[in-house]
């Protein structure tokens, strides 16, 4: 009989536990370091500037960099809040160039890392191996600070689960941006990105999604988009089995998944892509269009990443963002910033070269006042050799 109390006590005892460990905003899930998995975002629709973001994988160098020129800095395309629009380049270590980078970044680009090796990184210590690495490469190539390398995004999506989090919080990275969430239906809403305060709640594609609570680390999902036929899914822009061919259709395959966020749940937009896709000129041209569609709404910000989950931390209404300085134009400062830094040890070299010249010209004056005392010796020499002396040194 006691037996069966137990049993009746344990069972009571999982039915209230098992509400704690969901996540609920407010509740025990608290903004800016924890927010719940959600379809509706508390804030009113209206009040919700709808963010647009980029993430481009693999290397960055000479020939992706004409598409990113093209598209993102040729016209110098501002958000409403007068920033300059900005992306996120996942970025991994073959074939990149990395003086590129660093114009990027001085413009303001985020950089995230994408694996040294691009390969199937699929445990923790890979993770933590490859991340750190890449990471430090950022550093010592682009001159970037290391807390400024926040993204992770894993090669081929092929994750390592909890141990990918674990490694990727121990190096001190904030966000993951290697899930596919997958609505149930085509056309339902896209989840919001999220914490892991409570784990990944939705299935799983390759089984590898992390199934513990990792307090206060960052889910980007990448919620597939619709291709332009309106039939099948794809999880990155140039992944779709059906490529739009000719401009109008890639204008239009972009621009009705924009609509999805713009006119429903306000998610942000996240367009996760190959820059390779723009090898094909239609395809680029449709961007093109697209990103200048979008940038000319009053309420639309095209950000990158670290932007977005700014926003996310400190959800501010759209008649407030202007002043939000998580949109705003702190890249611009850094870039400043980082031009001192540039600067610094230019004049320094330049103190340097005047305190050489202060130097030699003092050796010389020296000398020549050293000569002159000699010279005078000589005088003095002379003159005691034509007077006679008896101090006149033989
Ligand atoms: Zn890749």
């Amino acid at each position: 009989m006691f037996r069966i109390y137990l049993f009746l006590i344990v069972l009571v005892c999982q039915c209230v536990a098992i509400p704690l460990t969901k996540c609920q905003q407010g509740v025990n899930c608290f903004l800016p370091r924890c927010f719940c998995p959600t379809f509706d975002h508390p804030m009113n629709l209206s009040d919700i500037p709808q963010m647009v973001y980029f993430g481009f994988d693999d290397a960055v160098n000479s020939q992706m960099a004409n598409h990113y020129d093209f598209l993102f800095l040729k016209d110098n395309l501002t958000n409403p809040n007068g920033c300059p629009i900005s992306i996120t380049l996942l970025v991994s270590d073959e074939f990149t160039d990395y003086s590129i980078l660093k114009r990027y970044y001085q413009h303001g680009f985020e950089l995230g890392v994408h694996s040294v090796t691009h390969t199937h990184i699929n445990t923790g210590d890979k993770v933590r191996e490859e991340a750190g690495d890449q990471r430090d490469n950022f550093v010592t190539q682009v001159g970037i600070s290391k807390y400024d390398v926040v993204g992770w995004r894993s090669p081929f999506l092929i994750t390592a689960g909890d141990q990918q989090i674990d490694a990727l919080k121990q190096l001190g990275f904030k966000y993951d941006v290697s899930l596919i969430y997958t609505r149930p239906h085509i056309d339902n809403d896209d989840v919001w990105p999220f914490t892991l305060d409570y784990g990944w709640p939705f299935k799983c594609h390759n089984n590898r999604c992390p199934k513990q609570n990792h307090k206060g680390f960052w889910q980007v999902p990448i919620n597939p988009l619709i291709d332009y036929t309106h039939e099948f899914t794809c999880a990155f822009v140039d992944g779709c089995a059906y490529k739009p061919r000719n401009e109008a259709e890639a204008y239009k395959y972009i621009m009705d998944n924009f609509y999805r966020h713009y006119n429903g749940n306000r998610s942000p937009f996240g367009l996760h892509i190959h820059a390779a896709w723009f090898e094909t000129k239609h395809l680029r041209d449709g961007m093109n269009r697209a990103i200048h569609s979008m940038n000319e709404l009053e309420d639309v910000y095209i950000v990158n990443i670290k932007q977005m989950i700014e926003w996310m931390k400190y959800p501010t209404k759209l008649s407030e963002i202007k002043t939000f300085d998580g949109l705003g134009c702190w890249p611009r400062d850094k870039a400043f910033l980082h031009i001192l830094l540039m600067v610094l040890p230019v004049s320094s070299l330049f103190i340097l070269v005047i305190a050489l010249l202060v130097y030699v010209i003092r050796k010389l004056m020296f000398r020549s006042r050293h000569n002159d005392y000699i010279a005078l010796n000589g005088k003095k020499h002379m003159n005691k050799l034509v007077h006679g002396s008896d101090d006149v040194e033989m």
